[in-house]
């Protein structure tokens, strides 16, 4: 998108995975205050690895509640729904304006590799991406992490980088941070998702009415050697800053499948 003029007002929609109460969201608009007018819009409970599931069997209910930075209180409202469709109602119907940059996060845990896919983090500033606002997902790679000072930090300056410059149509910013006190952070570095897959069982157990369920437990697998990927920026103390995109065309493949002999049945 062409960065907004100058007499435009800013205004930053900010959304979650992990619900509105989160540490991270929290941090993410105290980080962002002053920026512009921010709105929180977040799921009620928990989202993480929903992807981009949207709700549309299910009422959706949204509910204002109270949310403060450091400069005083912002609007916000709880979304009985995805983060997908926190982006969708916001822009469709709480918000009186279109967001300039949607931020999402941030995520308590890395959104690197294939878990990107899953992410609820970053489905929603995918979902913002589709309905054509500049958006960005950020994460801090430590899923227990209390302290996001320094990923909003980062937040921030990407954040101003991308009201400043705008995003290409289409390209919304998967920004990683890892978890390193400031002075140990290297530097930001532009990068690819890397190749990776989980390596997955599940552990049945049984419950206190001695049914069986299963748990799901897996081993993440990193299958790349390249050196510009998330994962390797991360374990190298950058903040890694990955452009998505939502067309999940196999571009590469078109001309060899069109080549194929379809009609056959042989
Ligand atoms: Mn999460």
């Amino acid at each position: 998108m062409a960065p907004s003029s100058s007499d435009a007002p800013v205004r930053i929609l900010l959304c979650n995975d992990d619900g509105i109460r989160a540490a991270g969201l929290q941090s993410l608009a105290a980080a962002l205050d002053g920026l512009g007018d921010l709105v929180v819009v977040a799921p009620e409970s928990e989202q993480s690895a929903v992807g981009h599931a949207i709700t549309t069997r299910d009422p959706v209910r949204a509910h204002a509640v109270e949310f403060s930075v450091p400069s005083g209180s912002i609007p916000a409202y709880a979304v009985t729904g995805t983060p997908a469709d926190c982006v969708k109602l916001a822009c469709h119907e709480l918000l009186d304006a279109r967001p300039t940059l949607v931020v999402s996060g941030i995520n308590h845990g890395p959104n690197t590799a294939v878990n990107v896919l899953y992410s609820g983090t970053v489905s929603a500033a995918t979902e913002a991406s589709i309905l054509g606002m500049d958006a960005v997902a950020v994460s801090l790679c430590d899923w227990s992490a209390t302290d996001f000072e320094v990923a909003g930090r980062w937040a921030r300056r990407v954040a101003k980088t991308v009201l400043r410059s705008g995003l290409p149509q289409g390209t919304l910013l998967n920004v990683n941070v890892p978890a390193r006190p400031a002075d140990e952070i290297q530097g930001l570095a532009v990068t690819r998702q890397a190749r990776s897959r989980w390596e997955e069982g599940f552990e049945e157990r049984t419950d206190p009415a001695d049914r069986s369920y299963y748990w799901l437990a897996g081993t993440f697998v990193d299958l790349d050697e390249g050196q510009e990927t998330d994962t390797r920026a991360i374990e190298n103390g950058y903040v890694s800053v990955t452009p998505l995109q939502h067309d999940l065309t196999a571009h590469d493949a078109l001309e060899d499948l069109r080549d194929w002999s379809w009609d056959s049945d042989e």
